[in-house]
This record gives structure tokens, C-alpha cells and sequence, in this order.
């Protein structure tokens, strides 16, 4: 069954599923996206990354390339056709196609909106939660607007490359204080040795995760406790867990940072607990 993907109208087998060089997501990253999982046929937490596809387009001055109530319908029809039960279901939205020039284009110009969607193995994303994470840490070298969802990825890139190379599956990014602020492409999180979730406040400086978010809720209903505050890579070290959230790895322990243990170097069972919860609590969109 050939991969069929969404652009600009159009459903198209992938391989033609195409946008022109001059569009500026090519030429300046000057665009947005989203990353929703897709779980046992439902897409989770929709609604929360359309309100965060929303600020981010607003936050850039990018029009809706058709009305928002309308998204939905093509995220369902993407993943339906691919036949995703489990996965991922990616869109992107950019400032559309003009000639090459930094200042943005005549406003008649219509932004480019593409969707894709591809199936993951469910099995294998558990056996990793069960073993865990090696994680390297990295300098922060973003820009300030990190907040904004932004498909400028290159930090994030080289981070993530960096800790591929070193035999990691994620790149912390640290501030020159010493303290953790995400990870290339998910939040963090620590366990306290009392049993305190710790995350760092989203008003500034990281992404304000969806799956962040749902943990929220989640800790709520098994009764965990969640302090916002900054924490640094040290005490990551000595905590009783450490553990990353996205829409990609759900809530993913981290066993090694820098090569040297977390705790006893094996997940612990508050990760783990929530993980097993997300489904039950995150929003679920039928496909
Ligand atoms: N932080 C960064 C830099 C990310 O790229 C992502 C997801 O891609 C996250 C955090 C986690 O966000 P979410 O839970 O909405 O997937």
C-alpha cells in the first residue's frame, strides 16, 4: 500500500507529494508544525496541539491556510489512508511560497500546509521505556523564542546527531547555570528522592510540551506531587528518576546522563506509571 500524504490540498502518493524551492519553510525555516502520536487508532491530544499550532502562527504573524475546524478532518483522513494505528501523524504549516526575500510577502501569498503520517511499533516503543534512555547533555545555543514551535531546527539537529554519535538517544540542553532546560525534542523531568515530580516552568526558555501537559493531569490522578522549578544536571544525577515526555516517546525514563547512571541506572516505577495512565487520561480523537 503506497504512502499517501496531504499537500496544499491534495492527497498525494509520497514520493510526489511536493512543495516548490521557493517556499519559505525551504528557504528560512519560516514555518510551524505539529507532531501528534497516534495511538491504537486514536490521535492523541489534538485539540491541545491545534491551540498550540494557533499561538505559534500567531506568534509569527502566519495566516491559517484554511479554517482550523477543517485540520482535524485532514489529520483523520491522512492516518486513515496510511492505515496508522500506531504512529505519528506530522504537519507543517509555512509562510507559502514567494521569490526569495527575507521580508515577508504579499499578503495574498497563501501559506503551504502539508501532512504526513507514519506508523511506529508500539512493542518496540515499550521495550525501550523498559530498558531506558541514555541521554548526553549539551550548551544551550537556541534562540530566545523557543517557545514558538518552529521548524528552525538546527540547534536541535546537531544536538540530537551529537548524542547519536555518542551512543544516546537524546541531547539535554543546559544553561550556562547549570541548569536543565529540554531536551532536542522533548521536555524533561526529574523524581525527587521524596517523590516530587520536578519539571522547569514553560513561561520562558522551552516548549510548552502537550504531553507535558497531559503528565499534569496524569500526576494529579495518582496522586503525585509537581514543582515547577528549574533543576540542574547534578541533581538530575542523584534523583530517584529522570525521565523525558513528548508526543513522540510519551513518558520516556532516562537511565544515563553523560554516561553516568540515574539512581540505580534502571527506569523507575513513577515513569512507568504514568506512561502506563497516558492513554487513559490524554484526549483521544478516533481516526
Ligand atoms: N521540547 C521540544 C524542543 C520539542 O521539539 C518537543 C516536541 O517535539 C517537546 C519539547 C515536547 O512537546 P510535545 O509534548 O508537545 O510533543
Amino acid at each position: 500500500m503506497p504512502r499517501i500524504s496531504y499537500v496544499n490540498g491534495r492527497y498525494l502518493p509520497h514520493a510526489e507529494a511536493k512543495v516548490h524551492m521557493e517556499d519559505r519553510g525551504y528557504q528560512f525555516a519560516d514555518g510551524v508544525y505539529e507532531v501528534c502520536e497516534v495511538a491504537r487508532g486514536h490521535i492523541m491530544d489534538m485539540s491541545g496541539h491545534l491551540d498550540r499550532l494557533d499561538r505559534s502562527l500567531g506568534e509569527l504573524a502566519i495566516a491559517w491556510p484554511l479554517e482550523r475546524r477543517v485540520l482535524p478532518a485532514i489529520m483523520r483522513e491522512v492516518v486513515t489512508r496510511n492505515r496508522v494505528r500506531d504512529g505519528l501523524v506530522y504537519l507543517q504549516i509555512t509562510r507559502g511560497v514567494a521569490p526569495r526575500d527575507h521580508a515577508f510577502p504579499a499578503p495574498s501569498t497563501r501559506p503551504s500546509l502539508v501532512v504526513t503520517a507514519k506508523r511506529s511499533d508500539p512493542q518496540a516503543a515499550r521495550r525501550r521505556a523498559e530498558t531506558g534512555i541514555a541521554v548526553i547533555t549539551v550548551p544551550e545555543n537556541r534562540w530566545d523564542r523557543v517557545d514558538i514551535k518552529t521548524v528552525g531546527l538546527l540547534p536541535n539537529v546537531l544536538a540530537r546527531q551529537k548524542a547519536k554519535d555518542a551512543g544516546a538517544q537524546e541531547a539535554w540542553f543546559v544553561d550556562p547555570d547549570g541548569t536543565v532546560k529540554e531536551g532536542a525534542s522533548t521536555n524533561v523531568w526529574i523524581v525527587t528522592a521524596d517523590g516530587h515530580l520536578v519539571t522547569r516552568p514553560a513561561d520562558t526558555g522551552i516548549l510548552r510540551g502537550i504531553t507535558r501537559a497531559t503528565v499534569f493531569r496524569i500526576a494529579e490522578k495518582l496522586g503525585y506531587t509537581v514543582e515547577e522549578r528549574a533543576f540542574t544536571v547534578e541533581e538530575a544525577l542523584k534523583a530517584r528518576e529522570a525521565f523525558v515526555t513528548a508526543a513522540t516517546t510519551v513518558v520516556m525514563p532516562v537511565v544515563r546522563i553523560d554516561d553516568k547512571p540515574v539512581a540505580n541506572g534502571h527506569p523507575g516505577t513513577v515513569a512507568l506509571s504514568l506512561r502506563e495512565a497516558f492513554f487513559d487520561v490524554a484526549e483521544k480523537t478516533q481516526a
